[in-house]
């Protein structure tokens, strides 16, 4: 199993940024404010070493210059001296250019990521993006001249957007091959003009059921590029539970999880269909974690059929059926050989 990358994490809390995407509450999302370079070096006057600094919720190149090497300067020191590897950025697809990508990766900058949100240029339009999807192309072009690893964002549930439109996207995505995407169900937050149509009644966002499947789909479609997804759904801050900030979307503190079981589910259910009687499943703990499902919502429902399960943890790559029939699964397998057109159509 791969080690987990040590990353220290900076929010730049929408620092930099011209635009007013429909969506965006940095300081809602991060929970935090916005870090200055001076706070940067003091978080690193110890001896804790990190994989990378990452300086998140801003678009970095959008940057006056000045500012954006007085945050290299603060981190330089502690590359030099072998505490950090890198620095990993986020910002807008328009912010990148030939003298920008060459700046970063001079200034040890290893991964950047793009908010990309949609490959569909009416839903970018609608939701103030202020860039089309033919910049993402040409930013991930760019990136890609350089050493330098691409993570794309990309958003379910916005205005303009379906399903479709979003298995679009997520094709689009899969063929600029990003080291890496995110996955973030929109969310509404007060004072943004998300809140605005969602009060006026423009704007209804899906359930959370809906964009569970939905993301179930798009979970399948990267996984069977090979393409890891690093994060799936926002984190919960309690600052989006403060008065006014979070005001309606798919929330829910175990997203990714109920994403994974819904996958599980579907595969399993399949594959028990026409199993009687007791069933001992062992496997891993990611594995039988997902085969129960969060509070266990996925072994009740398997076991509405004609067989009962018993599960037990060990420590394995796969996970083994014994019963009315008997499979040895690997995990690879749930992903790649369920149908994506499986998964009820919202
Ligand atoms: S580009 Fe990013 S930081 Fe700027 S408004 Fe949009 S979401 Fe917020």
């Amino acid at each position: 199993m791969s080690k987990k990358r040590q990353i220290l994490p900076f929010f730049l809390v929408q620092k930099g940024c011209p635009y007013a995407c429909s969506y965006c509450k940095q300081e809602d999302i991060s929970g935090k404010e916005a870090c200055t370079p001076s706070d940067v070096q003091k978080a690193l006057e110890n001896d804790r070493s990190y994989d990378e600094v990452a300086l998140y919720g801003g678009s970095f190149t959008c940057l006056p210059k000045e500012e954006r090497f007085a945050f290299y300067e603060a981190i330089r020191p502690s590359i030099d001296a072998g505490k950090i590897n890198g620095i990993r950025i986020s910002t807008r697809p328009d912010a990148i250019n030939e003298s920008i990508v060459e700046e970063l990766v001079k200034n040890h900058v290893k991964a950047v990521e793009l908010g990309v949100q949609s490959m569909d240029d009416e839903v970018l339009f609608t939701n103030g993006r202020g860039h089309t999807k033919e910049d993402v192309r040409t930013a991930v072009n760019l990136l890609k001249t350089a050493p330098i690893s691409i993570g794309l964002q990309m958003m379910t549930g916005l205005p303009r957007d379906t399903d479709e439109l979003a298995i679009r996207t997520a094709k689009s995505l899969i063929c600029l091959q990003p080291d890496f995407v995110r996955i973030y169900p929109v969310l509404v937050f007060g004072g943004t003009a998300l809140a605005r149509w969602y009060r006026e009644g423009k704007y209804i966002p899906p359930t959370l059921e809906a964009s569970v499947q939905l993301c179930a789909k798009l979970v399948m479609l990267f996984h069977q590029a090979n393409i890891p997804i690093i994060r799936l759904g926002l984190h919960e801050e309690e600052s989006m539970h403060e008065e006014g900030a979070y005001v309606a979307g798919p929330i829910h503190p175990a997203f990714g999880d109920l994403v994974e079981d819904t996958i599980f589910h579907k595969y399993f259910s399949r594959l028990l269909q026409s199993c009687e009687g007791q069933v001992t499943i062992r496997g891993p703990y990611d594995m039988i974690q997902h085969i129960a499902g969060h509070k266990g919502w996925v072994r009740k429902e398997l076991e509405k059929g004609k067989c009962r399960i018993k599960l037990i943890q060990e420590q394995s790559e796969t996970s083994t059926i014994d019963g009315s029939i008997q499979a040895v699964i690997h995990r690879d397998e749930i992903y790649r050989e369920g149908d994506v057109n499986a998964f009820k159509s919202n």
